[in-house]
């Protein structure tokens, strides 16, 4: 029963959040504007069309396409990788930014929080964030999580490092999502009494 509503609630939610999706100005498809937002959201380890296609869920053709819109819609641009030339890196434009800017978070969704008691904000992110956690585990998918809770991240002593790629990382890159993120393990627990 419980799966059922949760089912129902959470797709309703996306129905509403996608409904508000259309009503952008200048109009955007959802997916475009969920690219745009993944973009906004993401390291320069996860800003390639393969983290998207693997983000979303979606086939290389649909990303392909899309991207290839809101490029020529101005809202983005491709860069190549200084040491891999066949990697494309994708970069917000001022334009991009400032049209995220108005259109997130949704405002159907300002509205509802607005009415649900601050003391339950803190209970609804936890709650939902390990939702998101154990349905990516289910399904063998990437964390995708924020860079300063993986295990990779190095405290040096002049800001972070990432024990993956070796390069340092700025304070404020440690608050975007990675595709290459690795999950710390909960504390196996004494069973023994
Ligand atoms: S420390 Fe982890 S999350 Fe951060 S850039 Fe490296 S692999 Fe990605």
């Amino acid at each position: 029963m419980t799966t059922h509503k949760t089912y129902h609630y959470l797709a309703r939610l996306g129905n509403l959040i996608r409904a508000e999706a259309r009503k952008t100005k200048p109009k955007l498809q959802p997916v475009q504007l969920e690219m745009l937002h993944y973009l906004s959201v993401c390291n320069r380890y996860s800003d390639t069309p393969a983290a998207i296609t693997e983000y979303l869920g979606l086939t290389k053709g649909t990303v392909s396409q899309t991207l290839s819109v809101l490029e020529s819609k101005g809202y983005l641009s491709k860069k190549i990788d200084r040491k891999d030339r066949r990697v494309v890196h994708l970069k917000l434009t001022k334009k991009g930014r400032d049209l995220l800017q108005d259109s997130l978070p949704p405002r159907v969704l300002i509205r509802g929080l607005e009415q649900l008691p601050q003391q339950q904000h803190g209970q609804l992110i936890d709650s939902l964030h390990q939702l998101l956690n154990s349905m990516q585990e289910a399904q063998g998918c990437k964390s995708f999580g924020v860079c300063k809770t993986c295990l990779r991240l190095k405290q040096e002593e002049k800001g972070f490092s990432c024990q993956l790629t070796g390069e340092s990382l700025h304070n404020e890159e440690t608050e975007l999502i990675c595709r290459e993120h690795l999950t710390p393990k909960p504390p196996v627990t004494d069973k023994v009494a």
